[in-house]
């Protein structure tokens, strides 16, 4: 493990010559103002480029802003193409027919008739991962339907809902207990008394089942989330559908209106935005969106204190660092490791299980974040920052310098600290692993850019087992696992790749996914 993630740490630290033997497709954002997107299903499409061998195709696109494989949203534009009316009225039709079966106010009316019944007559769906009421119960008889759904149960749709597939392949990924608990208190403890969830439908139940269990809390909390599941069990106005790399609201202005108050509610004072995105997804699309919150929130200000920021934890892997604070420059890094629940990889890292690679990005000052002494944290009076035990302080860097929880070295000639594994190679004038080759990178699998295999033998090139559910439920199925996704090998190749940070080579790698996995099912 530790040399495969070295091998591409290696690419890391090449930066952005790391690229150049790669060809993937990049997102545009400075797209005309003039010329609108055209729209999907998940709302206004993205403008992408080609980059081949680090050269820019003339020619530019827009495909789908969520989905990253072409089976789950197969948008594809020109930029310069020129649609018929019929064409245009087909698709309008098709994104219409996309949308969920039941309106945002539907799902509220049915959950509010659903708590009034007695728990034997409370049931849920599995196969189509729903509620039901009494009169839907003969369209499910035949599916995997379990009764006596409790109130407590249903505080926790996190548990309730399936992983959406195979769990080794594509589960959705939340928070460990631990980890959720830490959030939930280090919120509570800096002050907040509003959270706005984005991505985060683990944390967004765990503040309310806080606030709800009489503890003096008292955190409320908005949950923005394209996993439309989650819309069977919350009111209007602590659930939204919504698409975090294009910041659309599928319920249009009311569900918009909903965010904005919430933002604004004490002209702005007390509320933060914590997000956990997909970490397949591109950096710059949901930088784009978090910055159109915090305008969002800004709107609520008087001049007054126009100097102060919207608190944001951006939950992300250590290697994005530098991606994000080209968009985001004062955040920083926390040593904190987020744990998940449904993998390995993600499980704290002392007694010799693996480290998680999960941290907090944040505008808040990190003297104020106290990480738990018992997991293994300690406070760096030099940096004032709480960083994990292994992180040594390093007196020429001046800093706790480690980023992935290891004891890192110093490094003279580099004059930086580096990983342990790394020595310094004359040849390339840098610090490298020992066996790395001096004429930097070669192309490696197209699919998740390991070196060690090509796209055929790729292990994250694996089709979908279907069982017995309705189209709307498969495509959402599908829909969610790219989009809600994280697969988890996905994230286990940006581990032992890590190269992305620098070269975005791993956020262009999703995009290049669509056509591959598409190549590969022959779809
Ligand atoms: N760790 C978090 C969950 C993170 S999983 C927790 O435990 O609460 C990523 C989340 O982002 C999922 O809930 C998924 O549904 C959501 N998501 C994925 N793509 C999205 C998109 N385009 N817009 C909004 N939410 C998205
Ligand atoms: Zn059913
Ligand atoms: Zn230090
Ligand atoms: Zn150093
Ligand atoms: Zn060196």
């Amino acid at each position: 493990m530790a040399t495969s993630r070295d091998q591409l740490g290696t690419l890391e630290a090449e930066g952005s010559s790391g690229r150049q033997g790669y060809s993937g497709v990049e997102v545009v954002l400075s797209s005309d103002p003039a010329t609108p997107a055209p729209l999907c299903p998940h709302g206004p499409t993205l403008l992408f480029v080609k980059v081949n061998q680090g050269k820019e195709e003339t020619r530019r696109f827009y495909a789908c802003s969520a989905c990253r494989d072409r089976k789950d949203c197969n948008f594809f534009q020109w930029e310069d193409e020129k649609l018929s009316g019929a064409r245009l009225a087909a698709r309008e039709a098709h994104n219409r027919s996309c949308q969920p079966p039941l309106s945002r106010s539907q799902c509220v009316e049915r959950y509010l008739k659903l708590i009034e019944l007695p728990l034997s007559q409370r049931k849920f769906c599995q196969s189509c991962q729903q509620l039901l009421l009494p009169d839907d119960e003969e369209k499910h008889h035949e599916h995997r339907v379990v009764g006596d759904v409790s109130i407590t149960q249903l505080k926790r749709p996190s548990k309730l809902l399936y992983p959406l597939e195979n769990k080794k392949t594509n589960a959705q990924y939340l928070f460990a207990d631990r980890s959720c608990l830490f959030l939930v208190d280090l919120l509570s403890n800096l002050g907040f008394r509003r959270v706005l969830c984005v991505g985060t439908p683990r944390l967004h139940e765990l503040i309310r089942l806080k606030e709800s269990g009489g503890t003096k809390s008292n955190i409320r909390s908005l949950l923005l989330d394209i996993d439309f599941r989650y819309s069977q069990f919350y009111m209007e106005d602590s659930f939204c559908h919504y698409n975090m790399f294009n910041h659309h609201f599928f319920d249009g202005k009311a569900a918009l209106e909903v965010c904005k108050t919430f933002l604004q509610e004490d002209k702005g004072e007390g509320v933060i935005m914590v997000t956990d995105p997909p970490f397949g997804g591109l950096v710059e699309p949901l930088a784009v969106t978090f910055k159109k919150l915090i305008a969002m929130w800004k709107e609520g200000h008087s001049q007054d204190n126009s100097q102060k920021e919207l608190p944001i934890f951006w939950i992300f892997p250590y290697f994005f660092e530098s991606r994000i604070c080209q968009f985001f420059p004062n955040f920083c890094m926390l040593d904190y490791q987020v744990d998940y629940d449904n993998h390995a990889l993600y499980k704290h890292g002392k007694t010799g299980r693996k480290q998680s690679p999960v941290r907090i990005f944040t505008n808040i000052p990190p003297n104020k974040v106290i990480l738990p002494i018992e997991e293994g944290y300690r406070f760096c009076p030099l940096c004032q920052r709480y960083v994990s035990l292994e992180n040594q302080h390093c007196e020429h860097c001046n800093s706790c310098t480690s980023k992935d929880g290891r004891k890192w070295n110093h490094c003279f000639l580099c004059k930086k600290c580096v990983k342990p594994s790394w020595i310094h190679c004359s040849i390339c004038n840098h610090c490298a692993l020992p066996d790395h080759s001096c004429k930097g990178p070669k192309d490696g699998c197209f699919i998740c850019g390991e070196l060690d295999h090509k796209r055929s033998a790729c292990p994250n090139i694996s089709t979908s087992k279907k069982v017995n559910k309705s189209k709307w439920v498969v495509k959402q199925q599908r829909q969610l696992t790219t989009s809600t996704m994280r697969l988890t090998q996905e994230l286990l190749a940006y581990v032992q790749c890590s190269g992305g940070s620098r070269s975005s080579v791993k956020e262009t790698r999703g995009l290049k996914m669509r056509s591959v996995i598409q190549l590969a099912i022959g779809g």
